[in-house]
C-alpha cells in the first residue's frame, strides 16, 4: 500500500514536471524587444493588408527577405503572426516556424510541400481523422498514394512498407483517440535511410516532446489546442530545422496563400503565456481522474501513458517530460456503444464537443471519430476525456454519478 502510494506520488511528478520547466521560457520568449523599448508588455494588435514603403526599391528589397518572415503584403504574414512564430519555434526547438490558419492546414501544408505526383506516403493508422481524409481524397487525386501502418510497427515492418517512391513518413504520437506512443527516433532512422522526410503531428506533446532532438524533419502543431487554451481561436503551425526545408515550406505557404489572421495570432500568443501553469495543473488532475477510473469495474484499460499497459508506454517514459490531460478510456466489452453514449449524456460538468485544449473539461465517445484500416480494434467501446481546470474531485463525482447509468443497464461482474 505504501509502495503504491509512493508510485502514485512519483507519477504525479512525472506527468507534470515537463510543463513546469517551460514556465520561464513561455513568459520571456519573443519579448526581448518589448522589454528594451519602453513599450507595453504585449504587442499591439496590428490588422492590415497593404504595407507601404518609402520607395519602389525599398519595397523590392523587403520582398527579397521572404525567408526572414518579412512581408510586403498581409497575405505573407503580419507582425503578430511573426511574433507568434518566434515563440512557437522556441517551444519546438526549431529554426523556423510558419503559422497557418488552422491545425488541419498545418497538416496539409507540409504534405503538399514534401510530396509530389507519383509519390507515396506512409501514415500511422491512428492518424487524426481529417488528415486521413486529406490523404485519401486530395493527395490521391493529385497522384500520391498512401499506405497505413500500425502505429506501433517495428522498423522491420515499416521497412517492408517503404517503396522506391516513398517521400514522406508521417507520425502522430500519440495517435488520435487511441493514444499509441510511437518510437519516433526509429521512424526517423527508417525515413532517412530511405531518403524520405519524417513529418510529425506533435500537438499532444507541445513543449514536453522536442521533435528535432529525435530526428523529426517537420513538426506540426494545432495551436488551437493548448497554446490558444481558451476555445476561442483556431490556428496551426509548421516548424522545421533545416534551412532547405524552410525555403520549401515557406515557398509553398506563400503560394497557397497560407497565413493567419492577426486577431487569432494575438489571442494565441496571450494564451501561450499561461500554458505551463495551466497544463501542469491539468496534467495532475488528469492523472488523478485517470487513476480513479483505472480502479473502476466498468473500465478495461486506460489509454494514458502513465499506465504500464497503455500502448507505447515505454516510448513516453523515454521521450516525454510530462503528460497532456487528454486520454482515452476503454470500457469492458459488456457495454455497448449505446450504453456509453447514455453515460456521456449523463455527465453534467463535461462538455460534449469536438477539439480540446481549453480551460473546460470535455468528453466524446470515440465511435465515429475512429477509422482504422490495419490496427487491432479495442475489445470494448471507448471514450476520450479532456480534463480542464475544474477541481478534479468535482469531475470524479460527476463521472461516478454518470456511471450509475451503466450499472442500471447491465449488472457488472467484477
Ligand atoms: C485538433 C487537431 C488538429 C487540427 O487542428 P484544428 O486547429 O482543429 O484544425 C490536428 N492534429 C491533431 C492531433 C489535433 O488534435
Amino acid at each position: 500500500m505504501r509502495h503504491k502510494q509512493y508510485q502514485e506520488e512519483a507519477m504525479l511528478e512525472r506527468v507534470s514536471q515537463g510543463w513546469r520547466t517551460l514556465a520561464t521560457m513561455l513568459v520571456e520568449a519573443g519579448r526581448e524587444k518589448a522589454r528594451e523599448n519602453g513599450s507595453f508588455v504585449n504587442p499591439p494588435l496590428e490588422r492590415g493588408s497593404t504595407v507601404l514603403f518609402p520607395s519602389v526599391s525599398a519595397m523590392q528589397k523587403q520582398g527579397q527577405r521572404l525567408y526572414e518572415h518579412e512581408t510586403i503584403y498581409g497575405a505573407m504574414g503580419s507582425p503578430n503572426q511573426h511574433r507568434l512564430e518566434q515563440v512557437v519555434a522556441t517551444i519546438e526547438g526549431a529554426s523556423h516556424t510558419q503559422v497557418v490558419c488552422s491545425g488541419l492546414a498545418a497538416c496539409a501544408l507540409p504534405l503538399l510541400t514534401f510530396l509530389a505526383h507519383g509519390g507515396h506516403c506512409l501514415m500511422p493508422d491512428s492518424v487524426y481523422g481529417p488528415t486521413r481524409r486529406f490523404a485519401n481524397t486530395i493527395l490521391k487525386r493529385f497522384g500520391v498514394s498512401t499506405t497505413y501502418y500500425p502505429p506501433l510497427a517495428t522498423a522491420e515492418e515499416i521497412s517492408t512498407l517503404i517503396q522506391s517512391n516513398t517521400q514522406v513518413l508521417f507520425s502522430e504520437s500519440p495517435g488520435s483517440h487511441t493514444f499509441e506512443f510511437q518510437d519516433v527516433a526509429m521512424l526517423a532512422a527508417v525515413a532517412h535511410e530511405n531518403g524520405a522526410k519524417l513529418i510529425m503531428d506533435n500537438t499532444w506533446g507541445i513543449g514536453i516532446f522536442k521533435p528535432f532532438e529525435h530526428g523529426v524533419d517537420v513538426s506540426i502543431q494545432a495551436l488551437t489546442k493548448f497554446p490558444g487554451g481558451h476555445s476561442d481561436a483556431i490556428l496551426g503551425a509548421v516548424s522545421v530545422q533545416e534551412e532547405e526545408d524552410w525555403h520549401s515550406l515557406r515557398d509553398a505557404a506563400v503560394q497557397l496563400g497560407q497565413m493567419a489572421g492577426p486577431d487569432a495570432c494575438w489571442l494565441t500568443l496571450r494564451g501561450l503565456r499561461t500554458m505551463a501553469v495551466r497544463l501542469e495543473h491539468q496534467a495532475i488532475s488528469a492523472y488523478r481522474v485517470a487513476s480513479w477510473l483505472k480502479k473502476r469495474p466498468e473500465v478495461a484499460q486506460l489509454l494514458h501513458p502513465a499506465f504500464e499497459d497503455s500502448p507505447g508506454h515505454e516510448f513516453w517514459m523515454r521521450d516525454f517530460s510530462g503528460a497532456a490531460p487528454l486520454f482515452g478510456v476503454v470500457f469492458k466489452p459488456d457495454y455497448t456503444y449505446q450504453d456509453l453514449e447514455r453515460m456521456v449524456d449523463a455527465l453534467k460538468r463535461f462538455g460534449i464537443g469536438a477539439s480540446w485544449g481549453g480551460y473546460e473539461s470535455l468528453v466524446l465517445p470515440s465511435l465515429g471519430s475512429v477509422t482504422r484500416n490495419v490496427s487491432k480494434p479495442f475489445p470494448g467501446p471507448m471514450c476520450r476525456f479532456y480534463i480542464g481546470l475544474e477541481n478534479w474531485q468535482d469531475l470524479v463525482a460527476d463521472i461516478e454519478h454518470a456511471f450509475h447509468s451503466l450499472s442500471t443497464s447491465k449488472m457488472v461482474q467484477n
